[in-house]
């Protein structure tokens, strides 16, 4: 049976349609595959890649910060897609060094200076390739949850005075719609309980210890400001509880 591709759902039709698969069964070689992808057959994939919603999918991920391994997973709720990035064995009971990144197009792709995201991503990036072992969940809520759009309206309201806090209110927007509990779903499929969070912010720790995972520690991640996300910083830090610079540890 071949099932007609529904690119907008991510499911994968050759695995939902695939009579054979070996759920048990080893990689496929290199050769094996080529032999996969000319059969007209239905394909018989090995369990682990048959991307079922909420089940996680692995390969090596070779980056300028060392080899990672990248995981993905589809939010069966949402149908979102979210992305981690591990370092070394993660799944033996010690804390994991960790930075919980959410997705912000305009800073971690577009080369924005008005946030810190791309420059936080590449800090947390570099800490674990530092430390040798280590985990980045990439989770895809942009803008803190509201979606490009939003925040493309609400950079415009900023662009005429608003600050981000402000901003988000007169579009009848929630400060921050950000929600972690696909994090802990990815953090569990990975065996991972206990974390050492690299963080500014006390919600994110709070959040984490409301799902059931333990923060062991907080380590600051302050970038470099720029003339166009101070005013942003200082927001966070001064309306959203975020941690400066001086805070201590
Ligand atoms: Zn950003």
């Amino acid at each position: 049976m071949r099932l007609a591709p529904d690119m907008n759902a991510r499911f994968l039709p050759a695995a939902a349609g695939a009579p054979d698969a070996q759920p048990d069964g080893p990689l496929p070689s290199a050769p094996e595959l080529a032999g996969l992808v000319r059969a007209s057959a239905p394909i018989g994939l090995p369990a682990h890649l048959q991307a079922v919603p909420g089940t996680l999918v692995s390969c090596r991920l070779p980056t300028r910060f060392g080899e990672f391994d990248l995981h993905g997973l589809q939010d069966p709720q949402t149908g979102a897609e979210h992305a981690a990035m591990s370092l070394g064995r993660l799944g033996d009971g010690e804390p994991v060094l960790t930075r919980l990144h959410s997705e912000c197009l305009t800073g971690d792709t577009l080369y924005s200076l008005k946030c810190d995201c791309g420059a936080q991503l590449e800090g947390g990036l570099a800490a674990i390739a530092q430390a040798g072992r280590g985990l980045l969940l990439y989770l895809r809520q942009e803008g803190r949850g509201i979606g490009l759009v939003n925040k493309i309206r609400a950079y415009a309201l900023q662009q005429a005075g608003a600050d981000t806090v402000e901003a988000n209110r007169l579009l009848g927007l929630p400060d921050d719609a950000r929600d972690y509990s696909i994090a802990v779903t990815l953090l569990g499929q990975l065996g991972i309980r206990r974390v050492r969070l690299l963080t500014n912010n006390p919600a994110k720790v709070e959040a984490l210890q409301r799902l059931g995972i333990e923060v062991v520690e907080r380590l600051p991640l302050h970038m470099p400001q720029n003339p166009h996300n101070q005013a942003y910083l200082q927001t966070k830090s001064r309306r959203m509880g975020h941690y400066g610079p001086d805070e201590p540890v």
